[in-house]
């Protein structure tokens, strides 16, 4: 004999169940006594009510007196009884599959935005912590190296921007080591751990030697700074996790990722300009070099843009803003009554530097 599916009330009070029949509305339960169709009728308020479904059976607590109801699966009030102590209770995976698609993407770009940023600066972060000045020096010897490996050295130059170098107080941690390159496009930067990199183009567009001071300062606050290790830290996590989102989202979350990435690291890198342009030419009070120099390289270079667009990889990593400028301008103002006087070997480097073949 198979049992048909039975909907049992347990009270507190009795100890052995009864089938009943049961009704829902109004937010109610009513349930009635199946021997006895003109049986007494007992009601229940839904909102007091929980439901608990275990294997294909249900459990409905009616109240904190501990009286329940039994629900096999297949009873014809099953749904209702259920439907009607848990009105369409969705999980959250449930509820984020029926939110509108603009609600999920901005869900998704805010996780990958969270994700962007551990990856771009904490870990970075907590890596530049660990790196000590040493391996540093390592990690720069070697890009050097290798970015060596394509460019021809101005050996004259090197020599003597060396030399210019030596002669003023560039950093207390790193030794800064300076190699000019044969290249007419107009470009300069700082590796980690001391190694600084000028073209032959960017001494071009200079006719000063404050101007040089300038532009060794702010690549050695760059150094001093760390911003070099930093940003190859960031560019390492980036491309890591570049290839977590590709292997796990396909190209529309590295697409997201790329603007929400870019927009930020836009900001961070001016960010760092601004500090090496200013401590740059806290550098340059400190040789007794007159800051004006900044401003200058900087007019300069945005002169020598203007005549010359298409060479100039620093002006793109190095946007001469009008701001920049004004910067530079008021920090060489509010330093006026203080007294400059550079090494006077400066300008003779300078020279032997400008009149080299
Ligand atoms: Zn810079």
């Amino acid at each position: 004999m198979s049992e048909h599916p039975r909907l049992l009330f347990f009270d507190a009070n009795n100890a052995s169940p009864r089938e009943v029949y049961a009704e829902t509305g109004n937010g109610k339960i009513y349930l009635s006594n199946i021997d006895d169709q003109d049986g007494h009728v007992l009601i229940f308020e839904t909102v007091n009510a929980t439901v608990s479904a275990t294997g294909n059976r249900l459990f409905i607590f009616l109240n904190k007196n501990g009286a329940y109801l039994s629900v096999e699966a297949g009873h014809p009030s099953y749904h209702d009884l259920k439907t009607a102590v848990q009105p369409e209770r969705k999980s959250w995976f449930g509820k984020m599959m029926a939110l509108k698609w603009p609600v999920l993407v901005t869900v998704l770009v805010g996780i990958f935005i969270i994700a962007y940023f551990i990856m771009a600066r904490v870990i970075p972060a907590a890596a530049l912590k660990i790196i000590t000045t040493e391996q540093e020096a390592e990690i720069g010897n070697s890009f050097y190296r290798s970015l060596m490996t394509t460019e021809e050295k101005d050996t004259a130059a090197t020599r003597i921007v060396n030399e210019f170098a030596s002669r003023l107080y560039l950093s207390e941690k790193y030794r800064i080591r300076i190699t000019v390159i044969k290249e007419t496009e107009v470009n300069a930067y700082a590796l980690p751990g001391g190694n600084i990199v000028l073209y032959t183009g960017i001494l071009e567009t200079m006719d000063d030697p404050d101007m040089l001071v300038a532009l060794l300062g702010h690549e050695a606050t760059h150094i001093n700074e760390r911003h070099s290790l930093q940003s190859m830290l960031s560019a390492m996590s980036m491309s890591l996790l570049r290839s977590m989102i590709l292997s796990g989202f396909g190209d529309v979350g590295s697409i997201v990722l790329e603007h929400a990435g870019t927009l930020e690291q836009l900001s961070y890198s001016r960010k760092l300009e601004r500090e090496a342009d200013r401590k740059g030419m806290e550098l340059m009070i400190r040789n007794e070099v007159n800051p004006v120099g900044m401003k200058k390289l900087m007019t300069g270079l945005q002169e020598a843009n203007d005549n010359l667009p298409g060479i100039f990889s620093f002006i793109s990593t190095h946007p001469m803003s009008d701001e920049r400028i004004k910067t530079a301008d008021a920090f060489a103002a509010a330093h006026k009554t203080a007294t400059f006087a550079p090494d006077p070997e400066l300008r003779k480097l300078w020279q032997q530097l400008k009149a080299r073949k």
